[in-house]
């Protein structure tokens, strides 16, 4: 059953147009036409969300958690229409988007039991002690509040899991923040029936309609007003280094600064140790491979750097990784602009200094195939261009003359997602001197697998230092991700009946 998109914002509870409009520029299928957003459009999406705060966050855990699982049927009805829709506009096949589809509804279920189970709340008691000498102590209680109405950008690589009813959404609402999403340009169709569906769930619910609003893009005015805004307490963002870096600083400029929780740039290094190299290199190239291709390389856990020792094991890696990524198909990008800046990143790093093309790619308008390039640990480390993402499908094999080099290299790391380690027996020394410094730079260290596919789960972070992330003590995936829209309120002395519900 296929799905006209109507072109307007939701705000709260109402489909608005507005004057001024843009053409969606789908992969295959038609063109849409969308009403641009404007900053009065976020104006009153913010207000809604304000005036909604005030019963939302009162709400019971247990009537969040029917609203969350709500908006996870009300997805599943539409599912094919997702399917179709999001497939046009992305290009990403059938398949992935199915995937995708599970796993939001999938975060939409696990955050309704999480809150249901209320250890997020951390709650916490010290008993007044009247008697206490030289000073008595109050009744203290501590328990986790949601902060307020939350902004969340649409991530173009993540049509579903990571936009409008995306793991952002999805924290926020659990914790008792209402959300307004800025929908993304390269998937607008996809962000209004997803956005229809948390419609019908707030009807269904009886929930405040300015839980939820949704305001197209078209105009960079749109983010930059929503960021700004005084009733705005928060940030949830996935793109690029630049847009995350420019939108975090205006939250920091803002006369009362809020937090910006921005997934942004990492190239995932993976340190290949000798031993494991010498025992099952062919294995772990192909797994490379199949993990640097996947979805066009449009993960932001995508590995983009591998580093090897020096030798004949090395270069049977280099051979068996150029065969594999020969192999593989052109893929079509999630948008014109992230397939020329593709192209572009890869012809900044074949004009670096020391630098082998070893693979070249005929990426030609929004298709793109593999790159791979090839230098030496001492080049990388007088390039910092080396060691800067570049999304899609294109890999950088970096030859360490020694084990020193290879640690050297672990060292100069700016912030990442992820650091995976390959090894077998007699590597553990080597490993041993990079886990320290690789837990330093990364969100999640991995050994013996790959960083993409990232589980949804109590244990996951998917963060990192800066660039990974602007905030190194978040996650932006799993249950932990909540706590971005929490904060602890401390009640001293404070009568039961006055108590918040999750202290009473
Ligand atoms: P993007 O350009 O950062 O855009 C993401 C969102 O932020 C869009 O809604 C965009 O609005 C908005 N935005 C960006 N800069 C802004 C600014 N200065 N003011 C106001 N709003 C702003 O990312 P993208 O479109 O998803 O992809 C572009 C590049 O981002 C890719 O080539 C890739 O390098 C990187 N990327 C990285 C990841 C990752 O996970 N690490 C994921 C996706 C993309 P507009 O559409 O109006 O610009």
């Amino acid at each position: 059953m296929a799905y006209t998109p109507t072109g307007k914002h939701l705000i709260a509870g109402n489909w608005v147009a507005s004057a001024d409009t843009f053409a969606s520029s789908p992969a295959t299928g038609p063109s849409h036409t969308f009403s641009k957003g404007t900053p009065a459009l976020v104006d009153q999406a913010a207000k809604a969300a304000e005036e909604a705060f005030e019963t939302y966050a009162y709400s019971t855990r247990e009537e969040r958690a029917a609203f969350l699982e709500a908006i996870a049927e009300e997805i599943d009805a539409r599912g094919d229409a997702i399917t179709e829709i999001g497939s046009q506009e992305t290009g990403l096949p059938e398949a992935r988007l199915v995937g995708e589809r599970g796993r939001t509804v999938g975060q939409l279920r696990l955050f309704a039991s999480h809150i249901r189970k209320g250890d997020y709340l951390d709650r916490r008691h010290d008993e007044a002690l009247p008697d206490r000498k030289p000073l008595p102590r109050p009744d203290l209680k501590m328990v986790q509040r949601p902060i307020g109405p939350v902004a969340v950008f649409g991530a173009s690589n993540f049509p579903l899991a990571f936009s409008t009813a995306g793991g952002d959404t999805a924290a926020a609402l659990a914790a008792g923040c209402p959300v307004v999403v800025k929908a993304h340009d390269a998937h607008p169709g996809t962000g209004e029936i997803v956005a229809s569906a948390i419609d019908a769930a707030i009807k269904r619910c009886g929930v405040h309609p300015g839980v939820f609003s949704l305001v197209h893009g078209g105009s960079r005015d749109v983010g930059q007003a929503l960021v700004q805004h005084p009733l705005i307490k928060a940030v949830g963002f996935t793109g690029s280094l630049g847009g995350g870096r420019a939108l975090y600083d205006l939250c920091a400029q803002r006369p009362e600064p809020i937090p910006f929780f921005g997934e942004l740039g990492s190239v995932n290094p993976m340190f290949m140790l000798p031993k494991a190299v010498a025992t099952r290199g062919e294995t772990i190239a192909k797994g490379w491979v199949g993990s640097l291709t996947m979805g066009a390389g449009q993960f932001c856990t995508n590995p983009g750097i591998v580093v090897l020792l020096k030798g004949a094991d090395a270069d049977k890696y280099v051979e068996t990784a150029t065969e594999a990524l020969s192999a593989v198909g052109p893929q079509t990008m999630l948008t014109d602009g992230i397939a020329d800046a593709y192209r572009k990143g890869a012809t900044k790093i074949a004009g670096t200094e020391g630098v082998r093309s070893v693979l070249t790619s005929t990426c030609d308008l929004r298709n793109a195939t593999p790159y791979l390039f090839q230098t030496t640990a001492k080049d990388w480390l007088d390039n910092h261009v080396l060691g800067e993402e570049v999304f899609g499908p294109l890999g950088l094999i970096v030859i360490a003359e020694s084990e020193d080099e290879m640690v050297a290299m672990a060292r100069s790391l700016s912030g990442q997602l992820t650091a995976s380690i390959h090894l077998a027996d007699g590597d553990e020394a080597l490993g041993k001197r990079l886990m320290p410094i690789l837990e330093r730079k990364a969100g999640r260290v991995l050994a013996n697998g790959f960083p993409t596919g990232v589980e949804v789960a109590d244990s996951m972070v998917h963060g990192g230092p800066y660039p990974a992330s602007t905030n190194f003590g978040a996650t932006s995936v799993g249950t932990l991700s909540i706590r971005r829209f929490l904060r602890p309120v401390c009640y001293q002395d404070i009568p039961a009946a006055l108590l918040p519900i999750d202290l009473a």
